[in-house]
């Protein structure tokens, strides 16, 4: 999706911790499935707006509204994407992913941290290291 610019914010919350998150979104309860990913972020899609949800091997929810950090400290070019995707580490345990749409930079969050210009090994690992 990076190489496509296709933007996509995922959030991998394997403890089940968004259960109650207000404006949860549209409830996908599909297997994971790189096709369906895809398709729901492609841009025409009524679902691509806002962030999937991923629970163990389960699409919980897409086009979900995530809360948005007010940090000072974040890159000129993070926009509201990577605001969610950073507020919503902030706040719990789980890992958001962005893909960029402007720049097809992948970046992941935990904790309130993030590392950038993520490949597909890289992103690997980081999901092996941080999502417990
Ligand atoms: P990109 O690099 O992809 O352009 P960006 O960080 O610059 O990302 P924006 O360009 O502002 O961010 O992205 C807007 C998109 O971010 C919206 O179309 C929507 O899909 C998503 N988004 C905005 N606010 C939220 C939110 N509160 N929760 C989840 N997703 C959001
Ligand atoms: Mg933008």
């Amino acid at each position: 999706m990076g190489h496509k610019k296709q933007g996509a914010l995922i959030v991998v919350d394997e403890n089940d911790e968004l259960q109650d998150l207000r404006h949860k979104g549209e409830e996908i309860n599909a297997d994971l499935n790189q096709q369906l990913i895809e398709t729901i972020f492609f841009k025409n899609s009524p679902l691509h707006d806002g962030a999937m949800i991923i629970t163990g091997d389960k699409i919980e929810t897409a086009a979900s509204i995530l809360p948005i950090s007010q940090s000072e400290s974040l890159p000129k070019n993070f926009g509201l994407r990577h605001r969610a995707a950073m507020g919503i580490s902030e706040r719990t345990n789980v890992v958001a992913v962005v893909v960029s749409e402007e720049t097809g930079v992948i970046t992941a969050f935990h904790k309130g941290s993030f590392q950038s210009e993520l490949d597909y090994i890289s992103l690997k690992n980081y999901l092996a290291e941080h999502v417990r």
